[in-house]
């Protein structure tokens, strides 16, 4: 339907191919790479994850180091060359 149906998609530096997959075992747990946290709060900009939403939008987010962070960011994004290939639509 819309444009954006098509995603491309990165190929992976390395190759799945040579993963063997080991016997099941119940004491040897696997693929954890693959279980991320849902049921939590992430500051992508400090990269710092809380179980707890009072801890991170309260506290860490009046944090120096999240204020450090954001300032960082901000100044990342002026930064931007205005000639970079965006999907934006133009402005008027
Ligand atoms: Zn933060």
């Amino acid at each position: 339907m819309g444009p954006e149906a098509k995603r491309l998609r990165p190929q992976s530096p390395c190759s799945a191919a040579d993963f063997t997959l080991p016997p099941f075992s119940p004491s040897s747990p696997l693929g954890q790479e693959f279980v991320v946290p849902k049921s939590g709060f992430y500051c992508q900009l400090c990269s710092v994850f809380y179980l707890n939403e009072i801890s991170a939008k309260k506290l860490h987010c009046s944090s120096q180091r999240h204020y450090d962070s954001l300032q960082k960011h901000y100044q990342k994004l002026q930064q931007k060359p205005s000639s970079a290939p965006t999907t934006d639509p133009p402005k008027l």
